[in-house]
């Protein structure tokens, strides 16, 4: 982030100018649109935290955007989060609500039928939408929205232990996430226990017994970690206490961007229970977890991160093929084609622009390459690179590029 001017940098300012979301009044407020620029970078997220969690052992479902208002009366959201839904729908005789989390969901999914506690941990996973009413005052660019995707899972344990352990590992993935983001603990995020209030029994689920043991379990959890954190008050979920990585945009508003949930009020709620090494059936234990957060906001985080400079794997194009004059336009397209075959996001730049202009503009849009093509290029079927990152380099064989493109792509450097 340029600390000189950090304006520079509000994703707001960035996405109209590199085009990659936008937001319209006859569609709505808090309402994202996301440009085909946009939907590049919002794909590539969404498949390296699928690939990533089905690695790691998530199982990656879908569930329905909309479920009955009963369902939300028995997870306990409808009165303790009614604020943050929108009315009911009516459908011929029965009530409606866009959910506003995916938990009931997937706890009716994981209650189709019996499992065995050797099927424990179950981590369902789904790139859920979900909608959250958000004051107008409140909305933010891609920050602070009224419909957004989470990376939401919610993990079945057989033991209070077991959950614990998943916690650590959900936090493993976390951290995995923001390295590859380049994204420092304590510098660009914090850790945060968020805490109950007991004399606030409206808002918080009344169990102080379960509330004192939830907290000491994170509390001893992150210690064992040896990662700074703070603890606040009256920040937890309705349903337990949770530990937020914490980050602030350029104007230095901090939203929670992950967070990893300890819940011994859902298991009663739902009966969620698995079939124990004795036949008999038990309690489960759940821990809710965002891996990648909402994909809105953690894309508002990273154009402000990366100042609209996207590392390659990220970038919408990829390279950018100049034809010097007219007559290397044939082979500029030839290029382009090529690259495109081997899954590298490439355009071509033929336009009758002088060829310094046509790099200007390539260096406005922050492509990270730059692939000039003329007389000697053409002749040797090679291009001329111009990076983003190291600058000016010698003529090489497209073939060569790719290979060294997809290297860099692969590794997510
Ligand atoms: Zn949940």
């Amino acid at each position: 982030m340029d600390p000189e001017n950090p304006k520079e940098h509000d994703h707001k300012k960035l996405g109209k100018e590199l085009d990659l979301f936008t937001f319209s009044d006859a569609v709505g407020k808090g309402l994202p649109l996301f440009t085909p620029k946009g939907s590049v970078i919002r794909r590539e997220l969404e498949r390296f935290i699928v690939d990533e969690e089905i690695k790691r052992g998530y199982l990656h479902v879908y569930s329905p955007d909309i479920a009955k208002l009963d369902l939300y009366e028995k997870s306990g959201h409808y009165p303790h989060y009614k604020d943050s839904m929108y009315a009911p729908i009516q459908i011929d005789d029965e009530k409606f609500m866009l959910r506003p989390m995916t938990c009931p969901h997937h706890f009716e999914l994981f209650l189709r039928k019996p499992v065995s506690y050797r099927e424990l941990p179950m981590r369902i996973a789904e790139l859920a939408k979900l909608y959250r009413y958000e004051q107008s005052g409140e909305l933010m660019g891609l920050q602070r929205v009224r419909t957004f995707c989470l990376s939401d899972a919610h993990i079945i344990c057989a033991s209070e232990e077991q959950a614990v352990a998943e916690i650590g590992k959900a936090l493993d993935l976390i951290e995995y996430v923001t390295s590859v983001f380049g994204l420092k603990l304590n510098t660009d995020y914090r850790y945060r226990l968020s805490m109950g209030d007991r004399a606030n029994t409206e808002k918080y689920y009344k169990n102080d017994e379960a509330w004192e043991k939830g907290e000491d379990l994170l509390r001893t959890l992150m210690q064992n970690r040896g990662s700074k954190f703070e603890e606040a008050k009256d920040e937890a979920a309705f349903y337990g206490p949770k530990i937020d990585i914490q980050m602030k945009n350029v104007n230095g508003k901090e939203d929670t961007a992950f967070t990893v949930q300890y819940d011994f009020c859902m298991p009663d709620r739902f009966d969620l229970t698995y079939i124990g090494e004795d036949g008999e059936p038990h309690r489960a234990f759940v821990v809710h977890r965002s891996s990648i957060g909402a994909i809105e906001r953690i894309m508002a985080f990273l154009i402000e991160k990366y100042g609209g400079a996207f590392p390659t794997w990220l970038s919408p194009v990829q390279a950018k093929v100049l034809s010097v004059s007219e007559k290397h336009a044939a082979y500029a397209k030839e290029v382009v084609t090529t690259l495109k075959a081997a899954s590298i996001r490439a355009e071509v730049d033929d336009s009758n622009e002088s060829l310094g202009k046509k790099i200007r503009a390539g260096k406005i849009e922050k492509t990270p390459y730059l692939l000039v093509v003329g007389d000697a290029e053409v002749e040797a079927k090679t291009v001329s690179v111009d990076s983003r990152d190291s600058g000016k380099q010698d003529a090489t064989l497209v073939a060569d590029l790719i290979a060294k493109l997809r290297e860099e792509i692969r590794t997510r450097k």
